[in-house]
């Protein structure tokens, strides 16, 4: 299945150690790359600075490479982009308009409108066409088509068809946020179309993040790469895996046996992959052609 070009990527964010969930967004990336004999890049998301937590960078950095994970070229930190997101504002022009409402105007005015508390806050467009008096701009606003909505879709390779309204779900929506720094959304664009990234593969969390950078790949002229987002790791409760739901990082220090068997064969099984390696090479021979066979099996329709 090798597919010349394929470059792919994993782009966590730093903000603690690599957990099993994070592990499992790592290694379908890495599996894929590998199984169309493809590049897979590594890219620091480093741009919601406020969440940073010191070292956590170079921590998983280690990790992937004491599981066997090494990736092509240098690793790139998105702080280090920030002409890039400025480039690619200047040429979204007239479609991007400062906004200088707060979270709390906004959920009042979705009150007002439906009588009832909105799940997300879809923006009214209160300062789509200009400042409302008084108002300070604070955030930089992407325009999304009102009339007729724009609906996106798309064919993931693990879930199936995907579709989303934008205009009724997720409104005019943020690229440069009102504390001075760039937003995930337009950063993950021009990021994945500068570094030529063919192939997505992260966690389904990010499924309804896609329509979003889809349109965002239209308005910037960039292609639309494929898209395949794996089931997420959820604790007892229900939540998404994360250093805030109370997950364990696994010890980098740990040897390679305890590796394995604690953080690689579990992230496997949780992906459908069952393997049986005594060593972390052993695992990756044996995982690569596991995988290629799983993605035969996909989509997924439920
Ligand atoms: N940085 C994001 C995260 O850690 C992933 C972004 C992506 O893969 O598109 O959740």
């Amino acid at each position: 299945t090798a597919r010349i070009p394929y470059i792919g990527r994993f782009a966590p964010s730093p903000t603690g150690p690599l957990h099993i969930g994070s592990l499992v967004a790592a290694m379908a990336s890495y599996l894929d790359a590998k199984a169309h004999q493809g590049q897979w890049l590594v890219r620091i998301e480093d741009v919601d600075v406020g969440r940073n937590v010191a070292g956590a960078d170079e921590h998983i950095l280690a990790s992937l490479q004491r599981c066997g994970m090494h990736w092509d070229g240098d690793v790139t930190w998105q702080t280090q982009r920030y002409p890039l997101y400025q480039q690619a504002m200047e040429q979204l022009g007239d479609l991007v308009y400062p906004c200088g409402c707060s979270r709390r105007e906004i959920a009042d005015s979705q009150l007002n409108l439906s009588g009832q508390q909105a799940q997300a806050l879809i923006y009214p467009g209160i300062c789509r066409d200009g400042l409302a008096p008084g108002k300070v701009g604070r955030a930089l606003r992407l325009k999304v088509p009102q009339t007729p909505h724009c609906v996106l879709s798309f064919e993931d390779r693990w879930a199936g068809h995907y579709s989303q309204d934008l205009t009724a779900d997720v409104g005019d929506f943020v690229l440069h946020r009102a504390d001075g720094y760039w937003a995930y959304q337009l950063a993950v664009v021009v990021d994945d179309g500068a570094q030529g990234i063919t192939d997505i593969v992260r966690g389904a969390d990010l499924l309804d993040s896609t329509p979003r950078q889809l349109y965002l790949q239209q308005a910037l002229g960039l292609p639309q790469p494929t898209y395949l987002h794996v089931p997420v790791v959820v604790n007892d409760v229900g939540e998404k895996l994360s250093k805030q739901t109370g997950a364990q990082a696994f010890d980098t220090g740990a040897d390679p046996q305890v590796l394995l068997r604690d953080a690689m064969l579990p992230a496997a099984r949780f992906l459908g992959l069952d393997i049986q390696a005594e060593t972390i090479d052993a695992f990756w021979r044996a995982a690569t052609p596991a995988w290629a066979q799983l993605l035969q099996t996909l989509p997924r329709q439920p």
